[in-house]
């Protein structure tokens, strides 16, 4: 798998948020481990800043902390299995926060006798009141009952870890109700945060110095502005006018809600990525209805076409489960032409995982682990192939990336282009880069998942702030990569035949 971001220090069970941010050690102390999506990970880091504010510290290791959190994720029963292992190791203070807090709530307490605090992601608005009873003697603490809140988790208090690239939520919650998924029982009903808010919080973050901005959503598309004021791409057009602003990305984009309108934004406006993660679940039509995804195939493949018609080169990312009850060979075969038509540059592969309280639950015709298991496998040999492929384009091409580290064994730096792909690449004796700057990076060669170059003329570059937007190209001239050119005019006939 490839494509999506790093989360800061991942630790083999999941993301580690430190913050040693404290001048005065302080006697409350707190471990905090994050498991799951990036909403979780920005989630955290507005736990952080809380907890922080309520005069806490925070501690690098469980052993040093008075209270311990884990922000879980139950989107497939692996995660949520990793946490009640962790829960049973220490006797200490436990706090279980976000979706598997949500959806076991005061079940949790039989299950883990240390466990003192359970509270789901909709409720972490109230998390100082809860600190306060835990500080009491509180041994039951909950925050359980705002699933259908219209509020969202604003708080002037982040304690964010990347230093370059900002995340900021513009909409909690799902109402899709997908038939595998949990996301709407332990996130609650879909709410937006005011564009004047969301606007405020991206000036902030220019202030502070952050030139790349995510906004982070279930389904950022869906997003409804509570005045009216502004619909999805025009709240981007407006993020992306932001003074010190150069990147603007944002994920995950539901197709049902996907409109031209955002393809004719990201044409119109440089500084928002060339990038669209446009999960498609499956190829196949009936099993996108039994899904309950809102969508045909043709109706996917028809946005795919408006993504692949602008003027931009976009790159195009996806999430695909394989084994959903009852999903025949013949379906999951569709899947694999799916991919073959459309050409992603990366995907999220998932085995379908039964979850509580969800629909798919009920159907017959469950697809045993080891089809499972060798579905995914060919999955993921197809997208090796097409990732090989889509890279090969960029060879000689001049991209701007964003340089996220250094690799001192390899010699390279590490840094990531507007289509968020992964560049490793040199750069002359005697240079040495700032993490957070940008620079002109001459792509010499490619692999299914990263790109490999040099850095070109450093004045092609552009590591100041000085608020022009650079880097976001245009469709690629052939460069010698006739063969991809031809590739793409091809798909766009398919597409639309
Ligand atoms: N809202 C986004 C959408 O609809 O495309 C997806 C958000 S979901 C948190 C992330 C991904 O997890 C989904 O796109 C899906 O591929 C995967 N997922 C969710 N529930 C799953 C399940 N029960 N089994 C396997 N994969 C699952
Ligand atoms: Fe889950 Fe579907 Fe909502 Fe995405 S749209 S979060 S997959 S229910």
């Amino acid at each position: 798998m490839q494509g999506r971001e790093s989360k800061g220090s991942p630790s083999p069970t999941g993301t580690l948020v430190y913050t040693d941010s404290m001048s005065e050690p302080a006697s409350k102390t707190f471990y905090l481990e994050t498991f799951g999506c990036q909403m979780n990970a920005h989630d955290s880091e507005k736990v952080v800043g809380t907890l922080l504010q309520q005069g806490y510290r925070q501690v690098p290791t469980v052993e040093e902390a008075g209270l311990v959190l884990y922000n879980t994720c139950s989107i497939r029963d692996k995660a949520e299995q990793k946490v009640f292992n962790l829960l049973a190791d220490y006797k200490k203070q436990f706090g279980v926060l976000g979706c598997v807090a949500q959806q076991e709530g005061e079940k949790i307490f039989e299950r883990a006798p240390y466990v003192s605090l359970v509270c789901g992601s909709a409720s972490y608005r109230k998390l100082p009141q809860m600190l306060v009873q835990l500080e009491a003697g509180g041994q039951r603490v909950t925050g359980l009952d705002d699933r259908l809140t219209d509020e969202c988790f604003e708080t002037e208090f982040t304690a964010r870890t990347n230093p370059h690239r900002g995340y900021i939520t513009i909409i909690e919650g799902c109402d899709k109700f997908c038939a595998y998924c949990v996301v709407p029982f332990t996130r609650g009903k879909e709410r937006s945060r005011t564009s004047a808010s969301v606007l405020e919080e991206a000036r902030q973050l220019a202030d502070l110095g952050y030139t790349e901005i995510q906004l982070l959503g279930q389904n950022v598309n869906s997003y409804r502005d509570p005045d009216g004021k502004k619909s999805f791409a025009e709240l981007l057009a407006a993020i992306a006018s932001v003074a010190g602003i150069r990147r603007v990305r944002f994920t995950t984009s539901h197709p049902r809600d996907f409109g031209r309108d955002i393809v004719d934004v990201i044409d119109a406006v440089p500084a928002l990525c060339d990038h669209v993660h446009l999960p498609v679940q499956s190829g196949s039509t009936r099993v996108l209805d039994a899904m309950q995804r809102l969508y045909t195939r043709d109706q996917y493949l028809e946005r795919v076409s408006w993504i692949q018609g602008a003027r931009r080169d976009i790159s195009l990312t996806s999430d695909l489960i394989v084994g959903f009850p009852g999903e025949t060979e013949a379906e999951f075969e569709e899947t694999l032409s799916l991919m073959d038509v459309v050409g992603y540059d990366s995907v999220f592969t998932f085995k379908y995982s039964p979850r509580p309280n969800t629909p798919a639950l009920r159907l017959q015709d469950a697809i045993p682990d080891a089809e499972k298991a060798r579905r995914l496998a060919v999955l993921n040999d197809r997208q090796k192939q097409i990732g090989a492929r889509r890279n090969l384009r960029h060879v000689g091409q001049v991209l701007e990336v964003m340089i996220e580290g250094k690799n001192p064994a390899r010699g390279q730096w590490i840094g990531r282009t507007s289509q968020i792909k992964v560049m490793n690449f040199t750069v002359p004796d005697g240079v040495e880069l700032a993490t957070g700057s940008y620079v002109a990076v001459r792509v010499t060669g490619s692999f299914p998942n990263s790109l490999v170059g040099e850095m070109a003329d450093p004045r092609l570059g552009q590591s100041d702030r000085s608020g022009e937007h650079g880097g976001c190209g245009q469709k690629p001239e052939p460069q010698g990569a006739q063969r991809n050119t031809e590739e793409h005019r091809g798909r766009q006939a398919s597409l639309a035949g």
